[in-house]
């Protein structure tokens, strides 16, 4: 598949999961790849390993939530590849607890990582795809961004925030040639989830399987969701036509065939 092929992305909390998988779909599909995590002892695997299948892909040690540190990546992936075409703000945490046991310290954590590292990584590359009146931005919300669920009041918040910015750019976005989209994926096998279920194992004594059953039946989801099904949609939203979508809220919860 090359229908990429010319366009350069910057993927941000590539080092594994969701990112990881993205920059792999992205390169597969053509595109030269910036991997950004925050420490590049295992980017630099990720990357590598693209670079090893022929592919062209850099990795940049980048805190989302650090402004500075957001810029430079930016000038570094512009240097390395000449433009950026696509950002996917992947980057994101999350945590659980009951309201009364989140610490303001834990509610700002999740807010910067998700919310503001979208933010400012969104608008480091803005001007420059306005100016090449070209661009692909793609947030990785959730399912939480856009329904409530029991202990994850803070990440479901977060994701709310990153909908709603995204609802937002997609509308300054009109006529300038760049789209703004966010995929809304349920539970995905993916470490993050792993240790979601280790954190309800470790608070209820359940057992791996019942602790997975529990919180595939709290989300209402009949099933995990495979990475491949989100780099999909990520990649469509990604499309170089004209008739690329703006605005869409693509919900993935495996609610379909897989
Ligand atoms: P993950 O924990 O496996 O990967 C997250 C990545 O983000 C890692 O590379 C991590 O190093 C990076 N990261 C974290 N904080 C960062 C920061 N401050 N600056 C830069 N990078 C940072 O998680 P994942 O499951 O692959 O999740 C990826 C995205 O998908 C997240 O935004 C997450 O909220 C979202 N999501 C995940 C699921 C799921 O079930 N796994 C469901 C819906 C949405």
């Amino acid at each position: 598949m090359t229908g990429l092929a010319g366009y350069s992305a910057v993927i941000t909390g590539a080092s594994r999961g969701i990112g990881a998988a993205v920059a792999t779909a992205l390169a597969e599909a053509g595109a030269k790849v910036t991997l950004a995590a925050r420490s590049e002892d295992k980017v630099i695997d990720v990357a590598k390993s693209l670079e090893a299948s022929g592919h062209e892909a850099f990795y940049f040690p980048c805190d989302v939530t650090d402004p500075l540190r957001v810029l430079d990546l930016v000038r570094a992936a512009r240097e390395a590849m000449g433009r950026i075409d696509i950002l996917v703000n992947n980057a994101g945490t999350a945590s659980s607890s009951p309201l009364g046991r989140i610490p303001l310290i834990e509610w700002q954590r999740i807010m910067d990582v998700n919310a503001t590292g979208t933010f400012l990584c969104t608008q480091a590359v803005w001007g420059g795809m306005t100016d090449q009146c070209w661009g692909r931005v793609v947030n990785v919300a959730s399912i939480a961004g856009l329904r409530g669920g029991k202990y994850i009041s803070a990440y479901t918040a977060a994701k709310h925030a990153v909908v709603g910015f995204t609802r937002a750019m997609a509308a300054e976005a009109v006529g300038s040639g760049i789209t703004v989209n966010a995929v809304c994926p349920g539970y995905v096998d993916t470490p993050l989830t792993d240790e979601t279920i280790s954190r309800v194992m470790h608070h209820t004594g359940k057992s791996r399987e019942e602790s997975l059953n529990s919180v595939l039946e709290e989300a209402s989801q009949a099933r995990l969701i495979h990475m491949s099904e989100v780099t999909r949609e990520i990649v469509r939203l990604c499309n170089a036509g004209s008739d690329a979508p703006n605005g869409e809220l693509v919900v993935i919860d495996g609610s379909d065939s897989e």
